[in-house]
């Protein structure tokens, strides 16, 4: 008899993910998570995110690797830290989150139709490329990586800005840009 479609088998699990997931900054707390649902109860983004970070957690020690690496809640979570605040056991969801992120870019794991990484990817090139951001360069390489239809949507929200001097049209560069070119392929190299 096969089992119902909302049960996986086990050959479909992935008992590494949770391995994985520790070896991260922040992420070898994961195995003493209690289940009690304080890191949803004060995300205000839970409500938007197909599985909570209570559940994510748990999906993860289930070894539920395509479930969590398609899901939105890694790349919907603004980084606020509110959960790793309140958590009893001392467990950090918002690393863990990240470490879900990096998983699913490193193993190409993400949903396609999630631009989510893109922006990401092109944030972190403008900052390797400038050593700070440059949100004209980064909005027009994200724009022309997914759907350039979608800069005529920021191009009132640019203009604002450009006639504030909220914005310079030309990029500049820090000084010692190498240095920060170094720390971020650290991070890539060890991803
Ligand atoms: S608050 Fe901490 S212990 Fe509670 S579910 Fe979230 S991660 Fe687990
Ligand atoms: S850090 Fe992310 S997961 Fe945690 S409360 Fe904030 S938005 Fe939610």
């Amino acid at each position: 008899m096969s089992a119902p479609a909302e049960y996986l088998r086990e050959e479909e699990l992935d008992h590494n993910l949770i391995y994985e997931v520790a070896s991260f900054p922040g992420g070898h707390k994961i195995f003493s998570c209690q289940q009690c649902g304080s890191c949803s109860g004060s995300c205000d983004m839970a409500q938007d995110m197909d599985y909570t970070p209570r559940k994510m957690i748990e999906m993860i020690r289930a070894g539920m690797r395509k479930e969590v690496l398609g899901a939105n809640a890694q790349w919907l979570c603004t980084t606020c830290y509110y959960c790793t605040v309140r958590c009893p056991r001392g467990i950090e969801p918002t690393e863990v989150l990240y470490a879900v992120k990096s998983i699913g870019i490193r193993d190409r794991g993400v949903d396609p139709n999630n631009d989510s990484p893109k922006f990401y990817e092109t944030f972190c090139d403008t900052v390797h490329k400038f050593g700070r951001q440059h949100e004209p360069t980064l909005m027009a390489i994200y724009a022309f990586k997914g759907n350039p239809l979608r800069l005529m949507g920021f191009a009132p929200l640019g203009i604002g800005m450009l006639a504030k001097g909220k914005l310079g049209l030309a990029p500049s560069r820090v000084k010692n840009v190498d240095e920060v070119r170094k720390l971020i392929d650290r991070y890539r190299n060890k991803v």
